[in-house]
């Protein structure tokens, strides 16, 4: 069984992850469960300048697009919402996608680097609010810029008891100890697999125990055969994970991450 908790669609230069893409995806690598977040409600470019005006879509017009593609795969597709807190924010019509999509909704995503946003920002209040009424995990990208930093993602759950976060990446484009000695802190911390070498995955079991660590890909960024080969044309770390992984963990540790921790904390 896998759950890939960490799954994107949506057409946004310079990535083409279009729905059918994801379907594909799910089918041809035996995919049980995603939760998916659709990249359209980015905030700003590659660049980290702003989407123009009139190509900018609203945050809650991509979570109701996201909703009606996975209410098509019910039981199979699930969807955290990308948010939008610096031009969008909470609002009555956010909160009732939530709460009228209660089977669907398994979490919020936040991506700090995109977003270029410290995720103790008061601008995320209101989402922690709504985060901890209707227990939804927040997943939140780290790494790339200093706002992304897995402090803040620490500072965030520090003052969250009640909701629990996940740092997608552990920090990504670094040796991802600082994320898991943040993560082994806080019991309402977690950490995906992201682009994430195995090697952590030891180093996380030796410090954080193996309940806390949620197997995740970013597929399909890198296309349809993203578990398989990156952008290059390299084979895909992920590899180790579908082959390796499984000889160097308990068959217990190893289904944990692969699925359990994800079907307990996303109750799927
Ligand atoms: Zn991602």
């Amino acid at each position: 069984m896998i759950i890939d908790m960490h799954v994107h669609c949506g057409i946004a230069e310079p990535f083409y992850m279009p729905n059918s893409m994801v379907e594909e995806m799910i089918e041809k690598y035996n995919i049980d469960h995603v939760i998916l977040s659709d990249i359209r409600a980015c905030e700003n470019t590659q660049e980290l300048t702003p989407v123009p005006e009139d190509i900018a879509l609203p945050q809650n017009q991509v979570f109701r697009e996201t909703i009606a593609f996975a209410s098509k795969h019910p039981g199979k597709i699930y969807v955290m919402p990308w948010i939008k807190p610096t031009t969008d924010g909470v609002d009555d019509e956010f909160i009732s996608i939530i709460e009228n999509n209660k089977d669907i909704v398994k979490g919020l995503k936040l991506h700090a680097h995109n977003s270029m946003l410290r995720s103790d920002s008061p601008l995320l209040e209101p989402y922690y609010e709504l985060a901890a009424k209707y227990s939804l995990p927040v997943l939140i990208h780290t790494g790339g810029i200093e706002e992304a930093s897995a402090i803040y993602v620490y500072n965030a759950a520090k003052s969250h008891p009640d909701v629990n976060f996940i740092m997608g990446h552990l920090g990504l484009g670094t040796n991802n100890i600082e994320a898991i000695d943040l993560v082994s802190k806080l019991p309402n911390l977690y950490g995906d697999t992201a682009w994430v070498p195995i090697q952590s995955v030891l180093y996380f079991i030796e410090k954080c125990g193996d309940d806390r660590l949620l197997f995740g890909s970013d597929s399909p960024i890198d296309g349809l055969d993203t578990y398989v080969r990156n952008g290059k044309g390299e084979p895909s770390l992920y590899l180790q994970y579908f082959n390796d992984l499984k000889g160097l963990i308990s068959e217990e540790s190893y289904d944990k991450i692969m699925y359990k921790n994800s079907a307990r904390l996303f109750n799927i």
